[in-house]
């Protein structure tokens, strides 16, 4: 059982790398990805981590633009040493740091306080991220919970939606071909694009070297799965699947939990040497 979309606190995620792979192989996960968002740190110190019972592939989620979109593409099983992605890694961070001073400008601006210092008190050492902010949003009371700060002040086209300068398609792309990782295109089904626009964005993903494609997705209906893998055979794409799991929560699919790849899908695992 392949979970390859997972988020640990090295990103936006709210368990620990070693309580995230303890809660996978509880929930019979064989083969995790652990993808934090434009970050390798967890690489870094996966050899301290109890993989007796859980095989992990190094990946990541890199953030990118098409059409004014902000689109993510997961990198799997990556050569985590490699000196492009590194560097990339590093352009990347470097481009959240910039957006998170954006943000919390914007957010003062609207007389929402000075929440840099706590954003980056909750990242520490991670990839400040929207969410950080969503948690200051609700530790001061300006919103209940989370998704009423991404509604009303973080989500798309709302004040504190910066646009970042994250690298292009092609060079996020490459960056994982170059560290012969495999680049997935992330929940296809998020972007809220038209089919043509859809067909548009996976063309480019696979001009510029993109493989594979999430089929699969933690509390994704029925329908969409089958839309994207008719897609992923008709483009003659690998297919990916994942809970994209932040935190347990009762309105999001758990590790592992999530149905499994359709019969007539090439999984993106065939070509790799795990067992
Ligand atoms: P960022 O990486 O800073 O652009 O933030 C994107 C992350 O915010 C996603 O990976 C999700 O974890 C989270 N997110 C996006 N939209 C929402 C939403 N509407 N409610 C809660 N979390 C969200
Ligand atoms: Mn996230
Ligand atoms: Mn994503
Ligand atoms: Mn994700």
């Amino acid at each position: 059982m392949y979970d390859l979309h997972s988020h640990s606190t090295h990103s936006d995620g709210e368990l620990s790398p070693g309580e995230l792979c303890d809660r996978a192989a509880r929930n019979g996960v064989s083969h995790l990805a652990i993808t934090d968002h434009d970050t390798l740190g967890v690489h870094a110190m996966s050899n301290e981590l109890d993989t007796t019972d859980i095989t992990l592939i190094a990946g990541l989620e890199l953030s990118t633009q098409w059409g004014g979109r902000g689109i993510h593409v997961v990198g799997l099983d990556v050569d985590v040493s490699n000196v492009s992605l590194q560097l990339g890694v590093a352009s990347q961070q470097e481009q959240r740091t910039l957006r998170a001073v954006k943000i919390a400008h914007r957010l003062a601006a609207l007389g929402l306080g000075d929440s840099l210092p706590r954003v980056r008190e909750m990242a520490a050492s991670a990839a400040i991220g929207r969410p950080h902010f969503a948690r200051y949003l609700v530790e001061t009371g300006a919103v209940g919970n989370s998704a009423q700060a991404f509604k009303k002040y973080l989500g798309n086209g709302k004040p504190g939606d910066i646009r970042a300068d994250w690298a292009s398609l092609q060079t996020v792309t490459n960056w994982i071909a170059e560290s012969g990782g495999t680049a997935v295109l992330a929940h296809p089904g998020h972007y809220r694009l038209t089919r043509t626009k859809l067909i548009a964005l996976i063309e480019e993903f696979k001009e510029a070297g993109g493989k594979g494609i999430e089929v699969v997705r933690g509390n994704q209906d029925r329908a969409t799965t089958q839309r994207i893998a008719r897609i992923a055979n008709d483009m003659e794409l690998l297919a990916s699947c994942g809970s994209d799991f932040h935190r347990p929560h009762r309105s999001w699919s758990d590790l592992g939990r999530f149905s499994p790849l359709p019969p007539d899908c090439v999984p993106v695992w065939t070509e790799w040497q795990h067992n």
